[in-house]
């Protein structure tokens, strides 16, 4: 793709948007090796604070700033320093975006929760369960570590953190799924995300459990309270769309986009080297985004990420994804949390 244009000039105001989430990969580095990995092409680089930069300026002069700013990586705390040093500007610089980290709990300390808290920053721990599926399935966690991650948790918690979990279930682990999501709950994780692990050998088999186990488990009123039904409660308009800022400084159009490999990254780098809108790629996203509002007069934000799934594969001009049985599972999700009333964590 040729780059080209500024998004500034007058004849570029079509390409005005806004954005709803923003992803800040702070680094590839990560000290687990889980099996479902969603982060595929890990080359240990970490982001540029001039990208960093630039971004905030866009949100700044451009789209606007985002709901909310989710820093991940790897491992985010790998890069402590890159990580409070933005987490500090962006508090500092947009007073109405929330600040969420995705981390795998292992690396926060005392200090670090002190300042979480002062920042006003939410935890998504990554963790699957209790300790059996958790250690299969999140390479390099060992029973010690995994004691470790469980008091950070009920530290952070304690501190007055807002905190919650996403519980990856692997096709293998859905048997399993009431015996984590209670694990969750009785550890005192307010809100927990299940989630199918994307890449991995689902089968029709598989998917049907993985819907009748959580069913059951919806019918639990007091697990129902536990349940993370924000994506399907949350509604994307026309004109929004998700931002993603992956080391060293590409931009791309949202979180699923983690796991292109390089050259994907490069074509789809949303800006060029000195921060400039590539017209024709922001053009790529929007006609993608435009083509299923048209299909959807509603869209949960939930199906607007089965919509990047899929555009992910178009993207890759194969069946990069398996998205029959992700976004089948998901959706399921939205019809399960409208059908029962499941409500948004927090109201
Ligand atoms: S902790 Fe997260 S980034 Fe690290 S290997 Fe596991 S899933 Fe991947």
């Amino acid at each position: 793709m040729e780059k080209s244009g500024t998004l500034s000039t007058p004849e570029q105001k079509h390409s005005k948007f806004k954005v709803h989430y923003t992803w800040i990969y702070v680094t590839e580095r990560c000290n687990l090796h889980c099996d479902y990995c969603f982060f595929r092409h890990m080359h240990g680089r970490e982001i540029s604070l001039d990208a960093v930069e630039k971004l905030f300026l866009l949100f700044e002069k451009e789209t606007g700033a985002p709901s909310t700013l989710i820093f991940s990586g790897g491992e985010a705390f790998l890069a402590k320093e890159n990580l409070f040093r933005i987490l500090n500007e962006a508090h500092g610089r947009f007073k109405d975006t929330s600040l969420h980290i995705q981390t795998n709990g292992l690396l926060i300390d005392r200090d670090s929760i002190i300042e979480l808290r002062r920042l006003g920053v939410t935890l998504e721990f990554g963790i699957d369960g209790a300790s059996e599926a958790t250690l299969r399935h999140r390479c390099g966690l060992k029973p010690a570590s995994f004691k470790k991650l469980t008091e950070t948790i009920r530290a952070c918690v304690q501190a007055g953190i807002g905190c919650g979990s996403t519980m990856t279930v692997h096709p293998q682990e859905v048997d399993h799924m009431e015996q984590g999501l209670d694990f969750l709950r009785e550890m005192g994780i307010p809100h927990v995300d299940v989630t199918p692990a994307a890449f991995m050998p689902w089968t029709p088999e598989t998917v049907a459990l993985f819907k009748t186990n959580y069913l059951k488990l919806a019918r639990r009123p007091e697990l129902r309270r536990t349940m993370y039904a924000n994506e399907d409660n949350e509604w994307i308009a026309p004109g929004y769309m998700d931002l993603s800022l992956h080391p060293p400084g590409y931009l791309l159009g949202g979180d699923p986009f983690l796991c292109l490999p390089e050259n994907k990254r490069m074509e789809f780098n949303i800006w060029d080297d000195v921060g400039r809108f590539r017209p024709e790629v922001l053009a790529f996203y929007r006609t993608a985004h435009e083509k299923v509002h048209r299909e959807h007069a509603k869209l949960p934000y939930r199906e607007f990420v089965c919509h990047n799934f899929e555009l992910m594969n178009s993207m890759m001009g194969t069946q990069y994804m398996n998205t029959w049985a992700i976004n089948d599972i998901l959706r399921f999700l939205t019809r399960t949390h409208l059908t029962l009333g499941v409500k948004k964590y927090g109201t």
